[in-house]
């Protein structure tokens, strides 16, 4: 009887607890992923098989795009259109790493990402390389520029808190360096 319920306890607590291995294990996935992405090779395969699937997909490459403009038309303030040109020569190199940008390798960023909560605005976007703003992806503005290295980190704070503080529509601080 005792051994039964002692079953009973065990079945009922790892039912309980699955949403929390399901968690755990994601989050070992993820580890996994990141240790062989800091490999070379593997990125350069990686990037192949993800542009392989995008050619072999364009359905849901298209679905994907079309979900994406829904939630930037909903969060849309008008403001990133009447300053497009401004925005993408606010800076001259890539405040998250300080390459120089060029028309090739410029990028605007949702400082705050879309998906969590972040608006279409000119007080939101950045220009950055688009490498960087692959590697932010939608980590929150503070979680990334905790990963820059200090130069970065001060400038991307300097230029969040100048666009925060500016009013809605109108260019944050120029801030030239
Ligand atoms: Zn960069």
């Amino acid at each position: 009887m005792v051994r039964l319920l002692a079953q009973a306890k065990r079945k009922y607590e790892w039912v309980w607890n699955k949403d929390q291995r399901l968690r755990e294990y994601r989050e070992k996935e993820k580890a996994i992923y990141r240790a062989k992405y800091n490999d070379s090779a593997f990125r350069t395969k990686e990037r192949a098989r993800q542009q392989r699937y995008r050619h072999t997909n364009p359905d849901k490459v298209a679905e994907w795009m079309d979900k994406r403009r829904k939630l930037v038309a909903q969060v849309n303030d008008g403001t990133v259109g009447d300053n497009y040109a401004e925005l993408m020569n606010e800076y001259r190199v890539c405040p998250y790493c300080s390459v120089k940008l060029t028309s090739s390798n410029k990028s605007l960023d949702h400082m705050e990402p879309i998906s969590k909560g972040g608006i279409h605005s000119s007080s939101n976007i950045i220009v950055c390389c688009s490498t960087c703003n692959g590697k932010k992806h939608n980590k929150d503005f503070t979680t990334w520029i905790d990963s820059l290295p200090a130069f970065n980190r001060n400038v991307s704070t300097r230029a969040w808190e100048a666009k925060k503080n500016a009013a809605v529509g109108q260019m944050g601080l120029r801030l030239n360096f």
